[in-house]
């Protein structure tokens, strides 16, 4: 089957604008705009909570030997509001474990790592635990070379305890897709510059 040409979609559009109403150069403009790929506000910023320990290891990974929980590698990139990757942004994460406790003696999950070239990052961990008062939740701060730190939390969508979180902000969820493995995150951080 070939494709249609340009003249044929635009005839396509136009006839469905005549049938809806609207002036056909609305429609056709509405529909041919490409949805812009970034721009809009920063991430939103969150209380640090009382469980962030300075130094943490640098590591992609915070999965250990027998660690408990369901699998999750969260990606994305890390963007300015002016839409530029920013490459070797500093992100530092923590998180409970899968009983939604936190290691406050040492560092299990809890490491930070620098985004590439491109701004990307990737995190291999497990789905956190939930503890009382709190829905599902990454700590995470992320940081430009030389910018200020921006303090957050990323949520998971599906989850009943997020409507009963005073700190739930829809504009950190992360888009979930189960695979074998167990699940996968993308979750993009826009900093103000
Ligand atoms: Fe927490």
């Amino acid at each position: 089957m070939v494709a249609p040409s340009r003249r044929e979609f635009l005839g396509v559009i136009l006839g469905v604008s005549a049938a809806s109403g609207l002036a056909p150069s609305v429609l056709a403009q509405t529909t041919l705009t490409p949805t812009p790929a970034c721009g809009g506000p920063a991430t939103p910023t969150q209380t640090e909570g009382p469980y962030f320990k300075p130094s943490s290891p640098e590591r992609v990974s915070l999965l250990e030997p027998e660690m408990r929980g369901r699998r999750l590698v969260v990606a994305g990139v890390v963007r300015g509001t002016d839409c530029k990757p920013v490459p070797r942004a500093l992100l530092d994460f923590w998180q409970a474990d899968a009983g939604g406790r936190y290691d406050n003696a040492g560092f299990r999950l809890r490491g930070h790592q620098l985004t590439d070239a491109e701004g990307h990052y990737r995190l291999e961990t497990i789905l956190p635990g939930v503890y009382p008062g709190r829905t599902r939740h990454i700590h995470v701060k992320v940081q430009a070379p030389n910018g200020r730190p921006l303090t957050t939390q990323m949520y998971f969508p599906g989850e009943a305890n997020n409507a009963r979180d005073g700190l739930f902000d829809p504009a950190l969820l992360v888009a979930l897709a189960d695979n074998a493995d167990g699940a996968a995150a993308r979750f993009d951080f826009v900093l103000a510059r």
